[in-house]
C-alpha cells in the first residue's frame, strides 16, 4: 500500500498555490471558452487584509474556480485603491501620533510620505490576497493610480465637462473642520441629540433658534405664508435690536417654514444653514446666482471661517470657536433683555463627519459636481436622458441583477431622491482636478497648459475614479492612444459621447464584465456610481450582475473592533486552521446581504472537514491501486453514482443561483454523512470480498473524484493536495463534472 501521510499538512498551500500561479491558468489568455469576468474590488491600500476582504475574495474565488472548471475563459481581474480620504485620514492619525500635522508640510512632502506608506500597505494587501488562495490573474494586476487609469479618469471628466454634466457649484457643502474638506451627504452620518433651543426677540417678533451664533449671518426673516399670526409682517422690513447695535431685516414669506417650530418664526442664514440657503435661492434673482439687486433679501453672508471660526472682524466674536461663540453670544443676548427663554429639552439631528463624528459646519464652498438629473444627449441619437435615469433603466429592465433582489428596490429609492454629487475634496492624497485657471479663463489639461496656469488646488473623491473601474481597468491594460488630446488643453472637434468606447483587446474579450462581488454597505458610493459610469462612457453595463454580501461579526454578532478585542485576524487563523477551513466557514450559512457571525470555533470544526477529506481520498487512493478500469459495476453501485449524479446536479443548479452558502453546506453534508459514513465504511467488506472488489474500488473512485471536483472551488487547497497524489494535471483545470439533463 502506498504511504500517504495520516494528515492533511496544511502548511503545504504557499506550494499549491505557487503550483497553479505557474500553471498559468490564472490567466485566461491560457483559457478558452467563453469569457467569464470578475473585476475584484480594489483593496484599500492603507492596512492590513481583514475578515472582510476573506470573505469577499473567498466567494469570488469560488465563483472563479467553478467557471474556470466549467471551461470559460476566466478573468479575475486584482487591484489595490489609493482609497483618497480614506488613506488620508489613516495617515494623519499617524502623523497626530508622531507629533505632526499635514499642515505643517509641504504639499509634496505629504504626497511623497503617502505613497510610500501606501505603496508598503499596496504589497501587504497583494501578498495577503495570495495568502487566502484567491486564484486572481497577477499580470493584469492594477493600482488606482497607475497612470493610465488617471489619463482614462481624466478623459471622462472632460467628456462630462463638454457634455455639461460636471460644473463648479458655489453652494452650500458638508464641511469638516477637522479634515479640512467638504463631503458628500454619502459621506456624513446622523445622530439625534438634544440641545438648547433659544427663544430670541428680533424686534417685535421672537424667533426659536439652536444656532444664536449664526445670527450674525441674518439675511431675512421667515414664515410660513399661511400662518395667520404673522401674515401682516411679510414683506416688511423691520427694525430689530442685536449685539452690534441696531439692524433693518426683511420678512419673507415660504413653505418651506414649519409653523409648529418654535413660534413659527426663523431666521434665514443662507452662509451656515442648508435649508436657508434653499430659501434664499428661492428668493433671489435666478436662483440666488445674481445677489443684491432684483433679490428680494441680500445674498448670503460668511460669518464662521473653514476653521471653525467666527469671522466678524472688530468685534468681540472675532476668533472665537464656533461653540464658545455660542456661550458668549446668549450671555450678551441675556444682558440685553433679548433672549425670551431657553428650551432645554429640544432633539433635533445633527449631520457628522464619518470619520472623526465631528458636527459638520455647513459652509458655501466652491466644490465641481455631477449634474446627477439633468438630461443630456446620447450621442448619434435625438434621445436625452439623465446619469440617474440610466441607472433606473438598467436596474428596471434587468441589465443588472442585483442579489439579494431587496436591494434593487433599495438602489430605485436612493436614485430618486439623489441631489447632484460633488466630487471635488480639499484633500491632497488623490488625484489632481485636471482644471487650470488664469485670470477668468478655464482649460481642462493634464498638464500645466502654460505660463500663468494655476492648477484646481482640490483632488477628486475617490469614487470619481473607482466607480470607473471596471472599463478604466481593462482600457488601461490596452493603453490604446486615446482620442482626447488633454494634454495642452486643445479641444476635441466633437464630443464623444455614450459609446465613445475603445477597441482594445481586453476591453473588448471581457466587457462587460459578468459579476461583481462586494459589500452592500457600498452599493450607492461604488455599485450605483460604477453602472452609471459604465453606461456613460462605454453604452454597456459595467457588469451583469451584483452579489452583495453582509458583515463579518463575531460570534455573539456584534461588529468587530480593536477596541472590543474581538477581531479575527484571516492570515493569522490560515496559520492555525488552514485555509480550506477559514473559506468554509465564510461561506456556509453566508446569505446575500446578510451579515455573518464568525467565531474560532466555526473555523476550528471545518479544519476537520479538510481532514475527513485528505483521510477519504487516502482510504480510497489506497484501496483502488492497480484496479480494473473497465470493470462492471454492480447494481448497488450503479445507485450510488446515480445518487452521486444528483448531488452533481443540485450543486450546479446553487451555483447559477449564486448560492454558495447552500451549495457548500450541501457538498459538505453528503461528502461525510454519506461518503465517508455510510459508503466507505460499508465498502471495507466489499474490497474484502474478490467477488465485489473491482465493482467496489471503481465506485470509490468516481464519486471520491467527482467529489474532489465539486469541493474544489470551495476547499481549493486541500483537494488539490488530494488530487495531486495520484494526478499529474491540476485539479483547478479539471473539467466540471456535468450531469445536468
Ligand atoms: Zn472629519
Amino acid at each position: 500500500m502506498r504511504d500517504i501521510p495520516t494528515t492533511y499538512d496544511q502548511s503545504k498551500e504557499s506550494k499549491i498555490y505557487k503550483l497553479w500561479e505557474e500553471s498559468g491558468f490564472f490567466n485566461p489568455d491560457n483559457l478558452s471558452g467563453k469569457p467569464y469576468t470578475i473585476i475584484m474590488p480594489p483593496s484599500n491600500a492603507n492596512g492590513q487584509v481583514h475578515v472582510g476582504h476573506a470573505l469577499g475574495f473567498t466567494l469570488q474565488d469560488i465563483m472563479i474556480r467553478f467557471e474556470r472548471m466549467r471551461g470559460r475563459k476566466t478573468l479575475w481581474l486584482p487591484g489595490t485603491d489609493h482609497a483618497g480620504f480614506e488613506t488620508q485620514v489613516v495617515f494623519e492619525k499617524k502623523l497626530e501620533k508622531e507629533g505632526r500635522s499635514r499642515f505643517q508640510m509641504t504639499r509634496e512632502e505629504f504626497y511623497k510620505e503617502v505613497w510610500d506608506f501606501v505603496q508598503d500597505y499596496k504589497q501587504q494587501t497583494e501578498d495577503g490576497i495570495r495568502r487566502l488562495g484567491a486564484s486572481t490573474d497577477w499580470s493584469r494586476n492594477m493600482f488606482t493610480l497607475d497612470p493610465r487609469i488617471i489619463q482614462i479618469v481624466y478623459e471622462t471628466f472632460e467628456q462630462m465637462y463638454r457634455d455639461g454634466l460636471i460644473y463648479r457649484g458655489n453652494r452650500i457643502c458638508n464641511w469638516c473642520v477637522k479634515h479640512q474638506t467638504g463631503l458628500a451627504d454619502l459621506e456624513t452620518e446622523h445622530e439625534e441629540r438634544t440641545d438648547p433651543l433659544y427663544y430670541i426677540k428680533y424686534g417685535p417678533l421672537t424667533l426659536a433658534t439652536v444656532r444664536p451664533e449664526t445670527k450674525f449671518g441674518d439675511t431675512a426673516l421667515a414664515v410660513n405664508p399661511k400662518d395667520t399670526r404673522y401674515k401682516k409682517y411679510i414683506g416688511q422690513e423691520l427694525e430689530a435690536e442685536g449685539l452690534l447695535g441696531k439692524f433693518k431685516i426683511k420678512v419673507i414669506a415660504d413653505e418651506l417654514v414649519d409653523k409648529d417650530f418654535g413660534t413659527g418664526v426663523v431666521k434665514v442664514t443662507p452662509a451656515h444653514d442648508a435649508a436657508d440657503f434653499e430659501i434664499w435661492q428661492k428668493h433671489s434673482a435666478k436662483g440666488g446666482s445674481v445677489p443684491g439687486g432684483k433679490d428680494e433679501i441680500p445674498g448670503p453672508k460668511q460669518v464662521i471661517d473653514k476653521r471653525g471660526k467666527m469671522d466678524l472682524p472688530n468685534t468681540k466674536y472675532h476668533g472665537l470657536k464656533v461653540a464658545e461663540a455660542r456661550k458668549v453670544v446668549v450671555e450678551d443676548l441675556q444682558k440685553l433683555g433679548l433672549l425670551e427663554k431657553i428650551d432645554e429639552t429640544y432633539k433635533h439631528n445633527v449631520s457628522l463627519c464619518y470619520k472623526c463624528k465631528n458636527v459638520l459646519e455647513p459652509l458655501i464652498i466652491p466644490q465641481w459636481y455631477v449634474a446627477m438629473t439633468k438630461k443630456f444627449k446620447i450621442r448619434n441619437s435625438k434621445f436625452e436622458i439623465s446619469l440617474r435615469d440610466l441607472v433606473v433603466n438598467a436596474v428596471k429592465n434587468k441589465k443588472v441583477k442585483i442579489n439579494p433582489i431587496k436591494f434593487e428596490k433599495v438602489l430605485m429609492h436612493w436614485m430618486k431622491n439623489i441631489r447632484d454629487w460633488p466630487i471635488s475634496r480639499q484633500i491632497w492624497w488623490g488625484i489632481p482636478i485636471p482644471v487650470w485657471y488664469k485670470d477668468n479663463e478655464l482649460k481642462i489639461s493634464e498638464a500645466s497648459p502654460g505660463e500663468g496656469w494655476v492648477q484646481d488646488p482640490d483632488t477628486f473623491d475617490t469614487w470619481f475614479s473607482s466607480g470607473q473601474w471596471p472599463y478604466a481597468t481593462l482600457m488601461a491594460l490596452d493603453n490604446t492612444p486615446s482620442n482626447s488630446p488633454l494634454k495642452g488643453g486643445e479641444q476635441r472637434d466633437s464630443p464623444p459621447n455614450i459609446g465613445g468606447a475603445r477597441g482594445g483587446i481586453n476591453f473588448q474579450t471581457f466587457y462587460p464584465t459578468q459579476m461583481m462581488e462586494t459589500g452592500w454597505d457600498i452599493l450607492f458610493f461604488w455599485v450605483a456610481r460604477m453602472i452609471m459610469f459604465g453606461l456613460y462612457k462605454t453604452g454597456q453595463v459595467p457588469f451583469e450582475n451584483v452579489y452583495l454580501h453582509g458583515l463579518v461579526r463575531d460570534k455573539d454578532r456584534q461588529k468587530m473592533s480593536k477596541s472590543k478585542g474581538n477581531v479575527i485576524d484571516p492570515l493569522g487563523v490560515i496559520d492555525i486552521y488552514g485555509n480550506d477551513a477559514l473559506r468554509m466557514a465564510l461561506v456556509v450559512g453566508n446569505l446575500p446581504g446578510n451579515d455573518l457571525p464568525l467565531s474560532e470555533d466555526k473555523v476550528r470544526g471545518y479544519r476537520n472537514f479538510a481532514n475527513k477529506i485528505w483521510n477519504a481520498a487516502r482510504f480510497v487512493m489506497q484501496n483502488t491501486e492497480g484496479m480494473d478500469a473497465t470493470a462492471q459495476l454492480a447494481p448497488a453501485h450503479k445507485v450510488i453514482l446515480k445518487n452521486l449524479d444528483k448531488v452533481t446536479n443540485g450543486t450546479t443548479k446553487l451555483l447559477d443561483k449564486q448560492d454558495l452558502a447552500h451549495a457548500a453546506e450541501n457538498l459538505y453534508h453528503y461528502f461525510w454523512h454519506t461518503f465517508a459514513d455510510k459508503i466507505i465504511e460499508e465498502s471495507k467488506a466489499q474490497l474484502a470480498n474478490p467477488k465485489t472488489k473491482a465493482s467496489t474500488q471503481l465506485m470509490l473512485k468516481t464519486v471520491l473524484e467527482t467529489c474532489l471536483k465539486l469541493l474544489h472551488p470551495f476547499v481549493p487547497f486541500v483537494t488539490e493536495a488530494a488530487w495531486q497524489i495520484n494526478h499529474k494535471n491540476l485539479l483547478l483545470v479539471e473539467k466540471w463534472p456535468i450531469k445536468l439533463n
